[in-house]
């Protein structure tokens, strides 16, 4: 793996001007960018920091102890968040998700939840908030998040070995204290817990049928993620990716599945239910969801923002560079000078990475300046 991986180009220093338009942008809600995508989601990394070291985000070569991490001065506060948030949702969103980096390692998060809990969407209802953790420190602070206002959690889990997951997370964390987290989550009614796989052809992919088996019926819903062509520095390769109807087609050989509707327009996942005998889904057993980034693009619907942990707003998973919202905050912008900032920039989306992959010749992107998970989140 080691002499696989890139050496990192900082694309942290390059970033997009934010300017407030000549023409105000108001916020009615019904901001739309120019392929006609509304703006829904929300997604907020809270650090850039974590204490895994999953060679497919933050592999340890690159990710060491000399590696420059932001300094404090350069994240948003929760108040700087907070504001920002309540522009995105007067633009529209529903839905906040945070992440990081480890988003449980920022201090004091839940104060930052009760915050964004106290805010409304164009509705006049709360926003639905959300967060995405490597469960390490789930056991811990599920309850206090939960109070705090969190409505959900997503468990990052690549296997229920011990040994393969300490592999993976390369920081030698036992698998047993993630499951924990999980339990303590569900116990908090944190519902439902969604548990994210990773699948990478050779390293975990013996692992899709325990974890299926393992979540099936107990109200925990297990997504199956293929492995990203993410940031510049897990050296990825096509031929590790498992396509997600392989995934689909394992499970099947022992689990009868039979295909669900999407939940919400612009959901990620597409979703199965496990049948009962007479091939219908039954609910007592759930549903297990693929994420088909790489072989399946869903850009035609993406409604997705994403914020940095410094204030940087990416209109893709795979933008190399960022609009600096912050120097617009630090700098005296009012409310309707973001709001407007903000529409402006949305209505000049055009991204669509992954339609456009599949045009581009296999790992064409790799060692392109792009930014790397671990500081965008997911
Ligand atoms: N540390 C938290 C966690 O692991 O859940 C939140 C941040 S992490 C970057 C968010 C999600 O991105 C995780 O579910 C992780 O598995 C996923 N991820 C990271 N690198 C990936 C890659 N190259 N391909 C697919 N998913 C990836
Ligand atoms: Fe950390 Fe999450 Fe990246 Fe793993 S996937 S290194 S837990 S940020
Ligand atoms: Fe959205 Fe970019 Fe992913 Fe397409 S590639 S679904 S535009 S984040």
């Amino acid at each position: 793996m080691s002499e696989r991986v890139i050496p990192l180009v900082d694309q942290r220093t390059a970033a997009l001007a934010a300017r407030v338009p000549a023409t105000p942008v108001a916020p009615t809600g019904l901001l739309a960018d120019s392929l006609h995508r509304p703006l829904r989601d929300l997604r907020i990394s809270v650090t850039d920091r974590c204490n895994f070291r999953c060679n497919y985000c933050m592999p340890k070569e690159v990710f060491d102890k000399d590696y420059p991490y932001l300094p404090h001065s350069d994240l948003l506060s929760f108040e700087e968040i907070t504001r920002l948030t309540a522009v995105f949702l007067r633009h529209g969103v529903r839905k906040i998700r945070l992440t990081g980096g480890e988003p449980l390692l920022r201090r004091n998060i839940e104060a930052l939840i009760a915050q964004l809990a106290a805010l409304r969407t164009v509705d006049g209802l709360p926003p639905e908030i959300t967060l995405t953790t490597n469960g390490s420190l789930l056991a811990r602070k599920a309850r206090a998040l939960r109070e705090a206002g969190l409505q959900r959690v997503t468990v990052s889990l690549d296997g229920l070995d011990d040994a393969v997951f300490r592999r993976m997370n390369d920081v030698d964390f036992p698998v047993a204290d993630v499951l924990d987290g999980i339990a303590a989550a569900r116990a908090a009614g944190l519902h439902p817990v969604k548990v994210n796989m990773v699948v990478k052809r050779g390293t975990n992919e013996h692992e899709i049928l325990p974890m299926a088996r393992h979540f099936r019926g107990t109200g925990t819903v297990l997504r199956f993620i293929e492995y990203m062509d993410v940031g510049a520095t897990n050296g990825w390769r096509m031929d590790e990716v498992l396509p997600s109807h392989e995934v689909i087609a394992r499970l099947r050989a022992e689990l009868p599945l039979v295909p669900l509707d999407p939940s919400a327009p612009g959901e990620t996942a597409q979703r199965w239910g496990y049948a009962n005998a007479q091939s219908q889904h039954d609910p007592a057993l759930g549903e297990v969801g693929v994420i088909s980034s790489v072989t399946q693009a869903f850009c035609g619907d993406c409604n997705r923002a994403r914020l940095s942990t410094e204030g940087r707003l990416y209109l893709c998973l795979f933008a190399d560079r960022g609009y600096d919202l912050r120097s617009l905050l630090r700098g005296g912008a009012s409310d309707a000078d973001l709001a407007s900032a903000l529409g402006a920039i949305w209505q000049g989306r055009s991204d669509r990475y992954s339609e456009l992959r599949a045009s581009l010749p296999p790992e064409s992107g790799q060692g392109k300046r792009r930014i790397e998970m671990s500081y965008i989140g997911g």
